[in-house]
């Protein structure tokens, strides 16, 4: 297997490289930027890590998985230990902090949960000496199915995600499923509760943020992957001592960045699991960081005040009607291209600019129209637009990341709930009044992640302040100069932010070899991630239908949400484990539209073509499909609110 101890310059494909290369990569700038200052990895000798990759060596026993043979018994293994005695189990590295019986409620069963620490230290490199440690929670049901999934973390991972499974149902189905901080702990507060036994935390607002972990070598590699490789084989030992025989079959699921971690797993860790599911994946998180500095940048002018920070206040670039005028514009375009008025764009590769810049004018405001009428946009707005769909880019021209489909997706309206959509990315929330500071999602995780963890060496900013702050950062974040060091590194952070964070990697044979099956799915048009840039990866593996694929869905949010049919996670679980257990390929999923609550569009005053409402499928259902084929209407009298009128084809 790949050794995460030594991910050579080969993980990167060069393909991925091609702006970066050129003059800046290989020559990192050690100069401090000119908003902060530099501690952490930029200290050494004194802060040179000494226990670098000191627990990256625990793999895991080819005896924790047992051969692929018959499916889990459906009447469940009882475990051969109490849940207390979890508390005594010697594994290497790992510190148990409680194991606690848990009684069955109407929706779980009765388990064990055990709550532990692996390769907790204090570091010498963060001039705090912080504690860190990888903090896992273990679930073991009572009755228990022979299956084990991790859950995979998000954002800037911190604290532990309850581990009752990603589709909502595992552990109520019997399956051990396990989640970790991803090594590092937010402070308490603002709804965070640490786990029982943890009293330390790795944040600090006045430096970094809850990136402030980044000044950490291994705080940073345990984020980057060794917290999902550790936390697996942990979670494995402790599943063959409880109940005395080992997990059948393992998976991973993770969206975000854990879709993310997800990809990395398929990689780098192939032995380790039979089935990974990976959701809204950053896979390429370091070049996606790039671009949620060229949005902010692209709406800045846009801005009519500035925020507490004295930086401009995006949330006035583009109101929630401005997005629906947008929507109207994109499906003006498009909508029909699939052969269905509906409000979804199916047909998302035929989604061109030339069509949309069509539909643009027709959307465009006369002369001297202020902004935010409501039925129109002013040419500035629909200039930003344009930039930001066409990615970043260096003063040579040359592209940073990539560019982005098209979709209606950009609104999110209220009436699919505030999920995390295009708006909550890029302008912030339009619901919780006047912010005393943006809440642009890119300004707030994307600022403490971009100088901290995807910049070598990390640039440690306050998260406040009016004349340096995180988002003042992005906001003076230099293409040329500052984009290059998501491949940089030092002798005291060896690894860049594209080494120890990116999984573009298209060598999954060990993966395929070892008989493993992933599924992909993502938001045509996510508020961070490209799916442009998934799908270019995806056509750049060798045969993935055998073993990988992906499944695009239209309008959808950051991982959920949206008026999109966007509830499938049952019927996605189900997908995985017939895959990877019995071989069964998943031709379609079934998704339904439970995620709007009234009909859609709801205003816009006769922006929105009338079919949209009358065919888009409230409570209805529809298939997604397996790139590249897309969803179509079979044509009347199919009907338009069931998956049976619709199929599978290649476009
Ligand atoms: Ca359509």
């Amino acid at each position: 297997m790949k050794r995460v101890t030594a991910l050579g310059s080969a993980h990167v494909p060069e393909k991925w490289l091609p702006a970066f290369r050129t003059g800046h990569a290989s020559t990192p700038d050690l100069g401090a930027h000119p908003h902060s200052a530099e501690t952490g990895c930029a200290l050494e000798p004194r802060c040179r890590p000494s226990r670098r990759f000191w627990f990256t060596t625990a793999l895991i026993s080819p005896l924790l998985l047992s051969p692929l043979a018959a499916a889990p018994a459906s009447a469940g293994t009882a475990p051969a230990l109490t849940c207390p005695a979890v508390m005594n189990l010697k594994i290497a590295n790992v510190q148990f902090l409680s194991a606690t019986p848990v009684a069955a409620t109407q929706t779980l069963p009765a388990y064990c949960n055990a709550v532990g620490v692996i390769g907790k230290y204090v570091s010498k490199q963060d001039p705090q000496h912080d504690t860190y440690g990888i903090v896992f929670e273990l679930n073991l049901p009572n009755s228990w199915n022979g299956r084990f999934e991790q859950q995979g973390g998000g954002g800037l991972d911190g604290s532990v995600t309850s581990p009752i499974g990603e589709a909502g149902t595992e552990l109520s189905q019997g399956w051990a499923v396990a989640a970790s901080d991803g090594g590092h702990e937010n402070a308490p507060g603002n709804g965070y509760t640490p786990p029982a036994g943890v009293t330390w935390n790795d944040q600090d607002n006045n430096a970094g943020g809850t990136g402030h972990f980044a000044v950490d070598e291994q705080a940073r590699i345990n984020y980057g992957y060794n917290s999902v490789q550790q936390t697996t084989t942990v979670s494995l030992q402790i599943i063959a001592q409880y109940y005395g025989k080992p997990a059948q079959y393992s998976y991973f699921w993770g969206c975000s960045d854990g879709g993310r971690e997800a990809m990395f797993a398929s990689q780098n860790f192939p032995e380790l699991y039979n089935g990974i599911v990976a959701g809204n994946p950053g896979f390429n998180l370091p070049q996606a960081a790039v671009a949620e500095a060229w949005n902010e940048q692209a709406l800045a002018p846009l801005a009519t005040s500035l925020d507490a920070n004295n930086v401009p206040d995006v949330a006035t670039t583009f109101t929630t009607n401005d997005l629906e005028v947008a929507a109207a514009a994109i499906l003006q375009a498009c909508d029909g291209l699939d052969g269905l008025i509906d409000g979804i764009v199916d047909n998302y590769s035929a989604c061109t600019n030339e069509v949309v810049f069509k539909a643009f004018r027709n959307f465009t405001c006369p002369a001297n129209t202020p902004p935010h009428s409501g039925y129109c946009l002013v040419p500035e707005q629909i200039q930003a637009l344009k930039k930001i769909y066409a990615g970043p880019v260096n003063s040579k021209n040359q592209p940073l990341y990539s560019f982005w489909y098209w979709d209606a997706g950009i609104w999110d309206p209220p009436s699919a709930g505030v999920s995390l959509g295009w708006q909550a990315w890029n302008v912030g929330c339009a619901f919780c009044g006047p912010p005393t500071y943006n809440t642009a999602a890119n300004l707030t995780l994307g600022a403490a992640a971009v100088p901290m963890v995807f910049t070598t060496p990390p640039v440690v900013t306050p998260v406040n302040g009016t004349v340096t702050s995180q988002e003042g950062y992005i906001f003076n974040y230099n293409f040329d100069t500052d984009a290059p060091k998501i491949f940089a590194t030092t002798s005291a952070c060896p690894q860049s932010a594209m080494e120890f964070m990116s999984a573009t990697s298209t060598d999954l044979f060990q993966f395929q070899n070892h008989g493993g099956k992933l599924i992909i799915y993502d938001s045509v048009n996510d508020g961070i991630f490209s799916a442009v840039s998934l799908v270019n990866w995806y056509k750049s593996l060798p045969s993935p239908q055998s073993f990988a694929r992906l499944f695009l869905v239209p309008n959808m949010a950051h991982c959920g949400g949206g008026a999109a049919t966007n509830s499938f996670s049952g019927n996605l679980l189900t997908a995985i484990t017939n895959w990877a257990e019995r071989g069964s390929a998943p031709d379609q999923i079934i998704a339904a539209n439970t995620g709007q609550v009234s009909p859609y569009p709801t205003g816009g005053g006769g922006l929105f073509n009338p079919l949209v409402a009358q065919n888009f499928p409230t409570g209805g259902t529809r298939p997604l499909c397996p790139y590249p084929q897309q969803t179509r209407y079979k044509g009347y009298p199919a009907p338009t609110n069931h998956y049976t009128g619709f199929s599978c084809v290649a476009p």
